[in-house]
């Protein structure tokens, strides 16, 4: 009995690639057998009937089974291999800095122990590279020493191009909502505060698609807007928010004119914070979808 059990259980897993279904049709198919060997010394009627429902539900079994396949000649994806430890740089990353020299950026600002430090009215530090979409990490640490209040505690901000994501010592200190530590500045709160105390490193994960513009008799046309997401100390605090426009201190945010790439940049805002561990990973603009070379198929 089981040898004829397993001829018949046998070929079925390669095909279904599913073990809940193959403990399935093995009951089914235990059942069945026990049932057929029953019936030889019943009817012929119910052998036949028996024979029937086995037929049927082998043939199920394949056509469920087919493998349906797009028609997209999809790439194989390139293989990199991925940081030691989250926070860590995959191998396709730009290291913007390391610990060790700042030659990825316009101006200087100091080293100490492998941090780079915010010299206060030096002026903002921008990437000699420009950037379309991108994913970014870098890790922070506001003053460990309190001053100032609101806006002018622990400020500073990553920009890309126009755009930034808020920097700024956010844990017990008021501000309005879309101008805290991980806020689209003003334009969207992040979803909660995720904000470690002043002096602690903090870590800012960013993936941002690049809008893509028109410029026609100086209009601005928007062909699609940008996006942001932000995960805060590994919280995500942004979900895919839609850019409304350049981030402006003074008036409502808008789209304005800019190239396709621009500089990541860093602020001074007057304060010494602190980065480390700064790197980039050049993505393509959001949902890109190749279109189909044939029908949809199935794969026998
Ligand atoms: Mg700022």
């Amino acid at each position: 009995m089981f040898g004829g059990i397993s001829v018949i259980v046998t070929p079925m897993p390669s095909i279904r690639n599913s073990l809940p279904l193959d403990i399935v049709w093995f009951f089914v198919m235990l059942g069945l057998h026990v049932k057929v060997r029953n019936s030889q010394k019943e009817p012929r009627m119910l052998k036949r009937t028996s024979a029937f429902v086995l037929f049927i539900l082998i043939a199920a079994t394949f056509v469920a089974a087919q493998d349906w396949r797009s028609g997209i000649p999809w790439k194989k994806p390139e293989v990199i291999t991925p940081g030691a430890k989250p926070g860590d740089p995959p191998s396709d990353a730009i290291i913007l800095f390391d610990g060790s020299d700042m030659s990825e950026w316009n101006r200087e600002w100091s080293i100490e122990n492998g941090e780079l430090v915010c010299v206060p009215g030096r002026g903002s530090i921008s990437t000699k590279r420009t950037f379309g979409s991108v994913q970014l990490h870098l890790e922070f640490a506001t003053p460990a020493e309190v001053s100032g209040r609101g806006q002018g505690r622990g400020n500073s901000g990553v920009f890309f191009g126009p755009y930034e994501v808020q920097i700024l010592d956010s844990y017990e200190n008021e501000t309005y909502p879309d101008g805290q530590c991980a806020s689209i500045y003003k334009q969207v709160p992040p979803l909660v505060n995720a904000s470690r105390p002043p002096g602690e490193w903090q870590t800012y994960s960013i993936i941002f698609n690049r809008p893509e513009l028109k410029i026609e008799d100086g209009i601005v046309y928007v062909i699609r807007p940008g996006y942001f997401t932000v995960f805060h100390n590994g919280v995500l605090v942004v979900n895919r928010h839609q850019l409304l426009g350049s981030t402006l201190f003074n008036r409502p945010s808008v789209y304005e004119a800019h190239e396709p790439t621009l500089p990541i940049r860093l602020q001074d805002h007057g304060n010494k914070i602190r980065f480390r561990n700064i790197w980039v990973r050049e993505i393509p603009d959001t949902n890109v979808r190749l279109e189909p070379t044939r029908e949809p198929y199935f794969q026998q």
